[in-house]
């Protein structure tokens, strides 16, 4: 992806590089401590990330009743599920989802920083953050869609959807056809972050993907 908005090829290790950079001078300085830096990194790995959204989305597939709540009050309807605390807080204040259907997909975007609904979703990724993106995403999000492999057909309304401090965007992905049969743990293992941003689509047999040590010749 690092080619796609004209990126260097080495920008996410430069970032890693002055995040470890600025951490080891805030730990020198004791601003903070080693443990501070864990305790957060662990609370979006184990607590707060896609795999939250994920689970809702499931829910809202297989229970109509969730879905119409979901859709009216996203935070309302989170709460009657069995989550950890925070999920509206830690930037998952008014949430709101936008449904994919036949006729209309939709895309979030944050055109002033990064807003996102991190207790759904997690941590936004890099190129959420971009300026071009963010730009682009506004101006030609068809062109941009494609890009990320999702081609519409011209029948399909797109919107774009700008999340702010007083509006956290996420979309509701359509049910995949093939899944009839899944239970709400199968459903929820397909529904990606990307799909919840809106570019990608769910898909019923996903393609395998991320790290794969068999791949690697180990
Ligand atoms: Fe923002």
């Amino acid at each position: 992806m690092s080619d796609r908005f004209a990126y260097d090829p080495d920008r996410e290790a430069k970032n890693e590089a002055r995040a470890k950079a600025l951490e080891a001078l805030l730990i020198e300085k004791g601003v903070i401590t080693a443990k501070t830096v864990d305790t957060v990194n662990s609370f979006f790995q184990n607590e707060m990330g896609p795999f939250n959204g994920a689970k809702v989305v499931a829910k809202a597939w297989t229970d109509p009743q969730f879905k119409a709540r979901l859709l009216a009050d996203a935070n309302a309807a989170i709460e009657e599920l069995d989550f950890p605390p925070f999920m509206s807080g830690a930037e998952g204040e008014h949430m709101k989802v936008a449904e994919n259907t036949d006729t209309v997909h939709n895309l979030i975007i944050c055109t002033l920083c990064s807003c996102y609904p991190w207790p759904t979703l997690g941590l936004p990724p890099y190129w959420y953050k971009d300026p071009t993106f963010r730009a682009r995403a506004a101006r030609e999000p068809r062109a941009v869609l494609k890009e990320f492999g999702v081609d519409l057909d011209d029948s399909v309304e797109v919107k774009v959807w700008d999340s702010s401090a007083q509006i956290r965007w996420w979309v509701l992905p359509k049910r995949p056809d093939g899944t009839e049969g899944m239970g709400e743990e199968e459903l929820a293992a397909l529904v990606t972050p990307e799909a919840m941003m809106g570019v990608a689509v769910v898909e019923a047999n996903p393609p395998r993907t991320g790290y794969d040590p068999a791949a690697q010749g180990f």
